[in-house]
């Protein structure tokens, strides 16, 4: 029988008091032995690690580094459910490559999703319960999807707003489901690392948005500016909506190196992304650059120019999507004809909205680039043109083709203009490579803030 969510809460929070800590303090303790009276929910009569073992068979001799195996807790907030499938999809690592311990150096991760689990009820939340009562004897990491709601708000009307599991957590150790903002904060403090994925719990996102009736934010902002991980890492925060799948896995990996202590803390920004993956924006990776630059513009949607006129915000928003791609490098907003709506910054949704609509900043930008693109445009036309040409068909003035686009002739204009190009572009020393700069060094420049 289940009782409610979250006992009454009605003391403030202390100043300097994160939320998760308020939580804590009011909330009844827990009782000694926590797991349920029967192992419900293993049908399969075995857990998720049990099976794996047969599946990963590695020698010992084949691991690197102190860790064998991490938990990693999965849990869902106010959320549509679309990282999962986003991360369950990722290719590059792959999830099962990490539930099977493939990457080298990587410890095995033992995941606790409910879409890919063997247990179900009591059986699926025994590691976690071990995890609070600190005994589970391994390293564990928290991942959150979908922003932290306002518990207190639902339990005056009776009710939560999303849970994980029932336990005997009641003032009397009664059942009671417990909610994901109690499971969090529970498990953070001894967690090697918190993650947040997608936008919802990085930036609190849609649930967050403008009147926010449930009160949402993003993990950060539920554990506080100030929290650490046992291993003293910040939140780590992974957004996009949905985030791209391989983000995430290849951010795990490399903050799972560093608790391996093979690699370093990966490079994180100011506000706890990975670096290397949001240090650029949309814009400058984008394969619509180019209409950009030349000041063509979409009209309207399936057009293949620039989008910025029909609300691109890709200019400002840091997201590898374009280069990356959705999912096993395909796809990708404006790989495929979607202009970028902010869905990775931290203003989304409000401060992106209405979508579909041109940003005001990009007028001055993209009049400029228009008025460029009218004298830039026909030039490069010119030079493509003679681009196209071999040189014997410039000597014998016909180019030999039954195609009825290809000029044979070139005009007086053509070989006046290529005459003075000619010049310019064999003119001065060539560049001495000695002072070019590494292509990884320019790299780094970029990278720098
Ligand atoms: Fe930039 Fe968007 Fe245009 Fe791409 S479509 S070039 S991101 S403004």
């Amino acid at each position: 029988m289940v009782a409610t969510a979250t006992p009454p809460i009605s003391s403030t929070r202390r100043l300097g008091q994160s939320r998760a800590e308020h939580l804590l303090e009011i909330l009844p303790p827990l009782p000694d032995q926590v797991y349920p009276p029967e192992e419900a929910g293993n049908v399969a009569g075995m857990s998720q690690e049990e099976f794996l073992v047969d599946v990963v068979k590695r020698p010992p001799a084949s691991q690197i580094g102190p860790l064998e195996k991490v938990h990693a807790f999965w849990f869902a907030g106010m959320s549509c459910d679309g990282c999962s499938i986003s991360v369950l999809g990722a290719t590059s690592p792959a999830v099962e490559d990490m539930l099977t311990g493939r990457l080298p150096g990587v410890p095995q991760v033992i995941l606790h999703h409910p879409a890919i689990n063997l247990e179900s009820g009591a059986s699926y939340m025994r590691a976690a319960e071990l995890a609070v009562m600190g005994t589970l004897g391994v390293p564990y990491v928290i991942i959150l999807e979908g922003s932290i709601p306002d518990e207190r708000m639902a339990h005056a009307g009776g009710g939560y707003w999303v849970s994980q599991g029932e336990e005997p957590w009641g003032p009397d150790g009664e059942m009671r489901a417990v909610t994901t903002p109690e499971w969090i904060a529970r498990l953070a403090p001894n967690a090697a690392a918190a993650v947040a994925v997608g936008t919802c719990a990085t930036w609190g996102g849609i649930p967050a948005a403008v009147n926010n009736p449930t009160n949402s934010m993003s993990l950060t902002d539920f554990l506080g500016a100030g929290y650490k991980s046992a291993l003293g890492v910040p939140v780590v925060n992974i957004p996009g909506c949905a985030p791209i799948g391989d983000n995430v896995t290849e951010t795990l990996a490399a903050v799972l190196l560093f608790l391996q202590g093979i690699g370093p803390l990966p490079e994180f920004d100011e506000l706890g992304r990975p670096a290397w993956l949001f240090h650029n924006t949309v814009h400058n990776r984008c394969v619509r650059g180019g209409y950009y630059e030349e000041g063509v513009f979409a009209g309207e949607f399936g057009d293949p120019e620039c989008l910025v006129e029909i609300g691109c915000w890709g200019p400002v928003v840091q997201c590898n999507i374009v280069e990356r791609g959705a999912i096993n490098h395909i796809g990708g907003c404006m790989n495929t004809g979607g202009p970028c709506i902010g869905c990775t910054m931290p203003g989304f949704p409000d401060k992106f909205t209405p979508f579909y609509k041109t940003p005001p900043g990009s007028y001055i930008s993209s009049t400029s680039t228009r008025l460029l693109g009218s004298f830039i445009r026909p030039l490069r036309r010119v030079s493509m043109r003679n681009r196209n040409r071999e040189v014997r068909w410039d000597e014998e003035g016909r180019a030999p083709t039954g195609f009825g686009a290809q000029r044979s002739l070139q005009t007086v204009v053509d070989h006046t203009l290529d005459f003075f190009y000619k010049k310019l572009q064999h003119r001065g020393p060539l560049r001495s490579p000695s002072k070019a700069k590494p292509e990884f060094e320019r790299e780094r420049g970029m990278g720098q803030r």
